[in-house]
Order: C-alpha cells, then sequence, then structure tokens
C-alpha cells in the first residue's frame, strides 16, 4: 500500500471542503498527515444545497457522529425522498414520489415492475408508482423514516440541513481533532518545472506548500482549472438550467413532511426544503428561456410572496472537469463539476469521490478513479436529462424544447426505447450496468410517474393472460408496515431533548 502524502492542502471551506477534510483527516491522521484547510471568509460559501441523498447518513456513521450530535445544530429534518409535481399533465399523474430505496420494496416492487409492462403493452392495469412504495407512505402520513428496533428491514434516508450551519458543524469537528484552519484569500497558485502544484500564494504573503493538494474552491475551481488548465466540459446541451433564485418561507402551519418537493413551472422547477425553522426554496430555471426578474416574479407568486420578499440570484456552472484528480491535486464539490440539482446528488458526489479517491490512493490507480468519476457523473446526468425528455408538459417553449431534446446517450436512448417497447426495464438497466447511478425502481417511478403510458382510449381490459393485483392488499400491506415509523415532529422533538 503506498504511504499516504505528508501534508494535504484544502482550498475551500464550504461543505465539500469540509467533508474531504474530515473524511482525508480520519483515515490518515495516524499515519502523521498534517492536514490543513484554507478558506476566505471574505469570498464566503455557496451557502444553498440543503438536501441529500442516504450517502450524507452513511458519512456521519463513518465519522462517528450520531444524528442527536449534528442534526438538532444544523436545523436539519429527515427526507424519504422526492414529491415531483406539476411535471405531468397526463389525468392521474400530476404528480408522484420518488423513494429512496428500503428492503421492504422487495414485497411490492415486483408487481410494480410487472403492472408497468402491462400498461405499457396496452392493458388497463393500475401502474402509478405511489402505492407500491413504503418511503412514499412514510413521508405523506407524515412520518420520520426511521425503522424501529422490531422492523428487520433496512431503510435508507437522507436529510435537509442548513447549508452554513453544517460547514460550521464539520468545521468544530475537524479542528478539534487537529485539521488547521486558515483564514485568508489565495492570490496565485505556484507550479513547479514538472507542473505539479508547489504552493498556495495568499494575498496576505503567506506560502502553503503540500505533498498533495484539493481544490474545494467551488465554481472558481482556482487549482484545476485556473492553475493547472484542466478543461471543463459543459452540460448544457441536454440540462438547459444555468441559474437559480432563492428564497426562504416560514414553517407552514400544517407542518412538513419528510421529502423534498420539486414543482415544475414555466422554465424550470421550484424546490421545497424543510427545515427545523424555516422552509427553503428555489427556482431552477434556464435563463434562455426566462429572465431573472421573471423568474424571482414566478418564484414569489408560487410562495404567495410579496415584491418585498427578497430573493438570492445565482449562476450555475454545469458540467464537469475532464479529470477529477490531476497531478498532486484532486478537485471535490463545485470545483470539480455540478449536475443541477433536481436529485440533490452534489454531496453524495463528494463523498463519493473522497472514498474512492483514498481507495485509489493506495493503489495508485488514478486513470481508473478518473474514469469512474467521469461515468458517475454522466450516469447520473443521464437519470436528471431523463426527466426533462420524459415529462410530460408542452405548455412553453422551456418545455417543448426540453420534452423534444434529442441529444441523449446512447445509454439513455436504450433505456427509453426499452420502456417504450414495452421491454424489460430492469434487465436493460441491469445489462447497461447502470443500476449503480440509479437503481431499476428509481427509473421505473420516473417513467411511470409521468404516465409514460398509452392513453385512455388505447388500453384494453387485462386479460386472463395478465396477473391483477389486489390494490386494497397492497395498501394494507404498505400502510401497515408505514404504521411502525414514528411521526417527525415527535423524531425531531427527541432529537432536540437529546442534544
Ligand atoms: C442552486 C443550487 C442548489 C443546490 N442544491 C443542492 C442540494 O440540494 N443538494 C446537494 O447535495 N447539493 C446542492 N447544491 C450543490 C451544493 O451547494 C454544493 O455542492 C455544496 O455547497 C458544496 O459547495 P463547495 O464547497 O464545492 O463550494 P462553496 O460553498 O462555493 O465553497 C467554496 C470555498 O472556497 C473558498 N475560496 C474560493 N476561492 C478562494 C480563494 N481564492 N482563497 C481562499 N478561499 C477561496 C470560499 O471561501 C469557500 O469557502 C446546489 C447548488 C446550487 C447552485
Amino acid at each position: 500500500m503506498r504511504q499516504p502524502p505528508r501534508s494535504v492542502v484544502i482550498l475551500g471551506g464550504g461543505t465539500a471542503g469540509w467533508m474531504t477534510a474530515n473524511l482525508l483527516n480520519r483515515r490518515w491522521r495516524e499515519h502523521g498527515t498534517k492536514i490543513s484547510l484554507i478558506e476566505s471568509s471574505a469570498i464566503g460559501i455557496i451557502g444553498v444545497g440543503e438536501g441529500s441523498t442516504p450517502q450524507l447518513k452513511a458519512f456521519f456513521d463513518t465519522l462517528g457522529i450520531d444524528e442527536a450530535e449534528w442534526m438538532p445544530r444544523c436545523n436539519a429534518t429527515y427526507k424519504a425522498g422526492i414529491e415531483f409535481a406539476g411535471w405531468s399533465d397526463r389525468p392521474g399523474y400530476d404528480r408522484y414520489f420518488h423513494p429512496f430505496p428500503t428492503d421492504v420494496d422487495g414485497f411490492t416492487q415486483g408487481q410494480f415492475f410487472y403492472s408497468t409492462r402491462a400498461r405499457r403493452t396496452g392493458r388497463d392495469v393500475p401502474a402509478h408508482p405511489d402505492p407500491f412504495f413504503v418511503q412514499t407512505r412514510i413521508a405523506r402520513d407524515g412520518r420520520a423514516p426511521l425503522a424501529p428496533a422490531n422492523f428487520p428491514f433496512l431503510v435508507s434516508y437522507g436529510y435537509h440541513f442548513d447549508a452554513h450551519l453544517i460547514g460550521a458543524f464539520l468545521r468544530d469537528f475537524g479542528t478539534k481533532r487537529g485539521i488547521q484552519h486558515v483564514d485568508t484569500r489565495i492570490a496565485s497558485v505556484e507550479l513547479t518545472e514538472n507542473g505539479d502544484v508547489k504552493a498556495l500564494l495568499a494575498e496576505d504573503g503567506r506560502r502553503f506548500e503540500a505533498d498533495l493538494f484539493v481544490d474545494a474552491s467551488g465554481f472558481r475551481a482556482t487549482i484545476i482549472e485556473g492553475a493547472l488548465k484542466e478543461p471543463h466540459r459543459p452540460f448544457g446541451e441536454n440540462l438547459f438550467n444555468d441559474r437559480a433564485c432563492v428564497t426562504p418561507t416560514p414553517w407552514p402551519a400544517e407542518g412538513i413532511q419528510a421529502c423534498t418537493r420539486s414543482t415544475a413551472k414555466s422554465a424550470g422547477w421550484i424546490w421545497h426544503i424543510p427545515l427545523t425553522n424555516r422552509i427553503g426554496n428555489g427556482y431552477v430555471y434556464s435563463s434562455r428561456y426566462i429572465d431573472k426578474d421573471a423568474a424571482a416574479a414566478e418564484l414569489r407568486e408560487h410562495l404567495g410572496l410579496g415584491e418585498e420578499a427578497e430573493v438570492r440570484h445565482l449562476e450555475m456552472k454545469c458540467g464537469r472537469i475532464e479529470r477529477s484528480w490531476v497531478r498532486n491535486c484532486v478537485a471535490v464539490g463545485l470545483a470539480q463539476g455540478f449536475l443541477e440539482p433536481l436529485e440533490a446528488t452534489a454531496l453524495h458526489i463528494v463523498i463519493n469521490t473522497v472514498e474512492s479517491f483514498l481507495a485509489a490512493w493506495d493503489e495508485d490507480k488514478r486513470d481508473e478513479f478518473n474514469a469512474n468519476i467521469a461515468r458517475r457523473y454522466e450516469g447520473i446526468r443521464d437519470y436528471l436529462v431523463c426527466h426533462y425528455r420524459t415529462a410530460r408538459r408542452s405548455d412553453t417553449e422551456y418545455w417543448r424544447a426540453a420534452t423534444s431534446n434529442d441529444a441523449l446517450s446512447d445509454s439513455l436512448k436504450g433505456v427509453i426505447g426499452a420502456w417504450f417497447a414495452g421491454a424489460d426495464l430492469e434487465q436493460e438497466v441491469v445489462r447497461q450496468d447502470i443500476g449503480k447511478y440509479y437503481l431499476p425502481m428509481s427509473w421505473h417511478c420516473m417513467l411511470a410517474g409521468y404516465g409514460n403510458y398509452p392513453g385512455q382510449d388505447q388500453l384494453k381490459p387485462p386479460g386472463p393472460d395478465i396477473v391483477k393485483f389486489d390494490m386494497a392488499d397492497i395498501d394494507r400491506f404498505v400502510g401497515g408496515c408505514a404504521m411502525n415509523f414514528p411521526v417527525l415532529s415527535e423524531a425531531l422533538g427527541r432529537l432536540e431533548e437529546a442534544e
């Protein structure tokens, strides 16, 4: 096994920088590696990014941090999945839920897959995803996805949290364990004669040398793109959104559910992320189809806010750098790449990048690491593109362009082709080896959730060759499982008490 570096300098103290610092410190601290993180409080962090996948739970588990320790300090709530609303004008398909997986899905998923195929091939059977999944019911019933001790199945879940507070929490955690924290602005990057990074030079004259550098400098990508000139590959050809505007709202009187809500709008979609003290909202849109003032007006109207409500505007640089690990520098977070936040995958990629980097470091497998990270970006990108390509809206220029966009990867063409041909989609996902990015369940939920089926007038009653599932039975099973789960407000209250 290769020796860890003697010193690491991380540029950037956003969520990506602090996550990386803590993961590297945990693995290399006992080998004597000195880890420093440099950030500029004058520049600040992007301060959005408040939804996660289940990978974040694995991250906290790896660091040995209990939910009661971090969640109340970050105003965090639980997330069982994402609800998509307004993405389809098909009757009965105006919303669907994309649940995080559970082991219990094994009892109903086969019935759902079978039903989608029957409906795709013209049989009138119920094939909307929502009734089949326990996490969907957990969120809708106002429960938390926390499996009780007597529930012997694995239930994956993610979180919602305040982006500033999670960074501060991880900073405190890391500095107590020896990570050096420096607040200064880096003015330039010094390279060695062979092109490696030698040092970061600060505006105040300080110089920071290291064996390994991590570029977590956000969209600036100061080291990887700025100094090392690694090319950036934009995703604009098939993901149109390049701007966002955000504003918080107070907690709703009716309380919250354990899910992110994504509502399609005229030129993009609005997120709705419940924290314990507020709701985070943001309109992700394409500047080709709407300008910033109109987007802000649409966001305010959607939230029932007046013109005086302040809205913050952000630009998004969507795409990825060609290689994440170049010479003695590895890039993470926004410096490495960004896929629009529809499935909240950015921190998932950060964690995956650092874990894969540590494994690749040990075995000196840089090329394999870079190829895997590139494939991960593209795998997730295809799933996002599929949302837009197979949504059922055509009421604006934006949606007409999105739903007729033919800049699709061969892999995505294969998935969409299999769905509409009435073929076995699970087999197709396995054949293409893309289930590691999104499970067959996720692909089925999306394609079915938008109502991508023959019109009602083309459907025939199912004959004897089709198995008809008793939806009341499925409902009893799913509802019975969900009843074991705690009420969300009570689960959050218990965390506050335990803190
Ligand atoms: C609209 C939007 C919504 C998002 N939603 C989600 C979501 O729901 N889920 C999710 O996982 N992700 C989401 N993301 C992505 C998420 O915000 C980021 O992945 C995450 O915040 C990490 O950002 P970062 O640490 O890479 O960059 P930043 O937060 O921008 O941090 C960059 C750091 O670099 C420092 N820096 C830069 N230049 C210098 C310099 N010259 N000298 C010193 N310091 C410097 C800055 O001070 C800062 O500390 C979203 C992003 C956007 C734009």
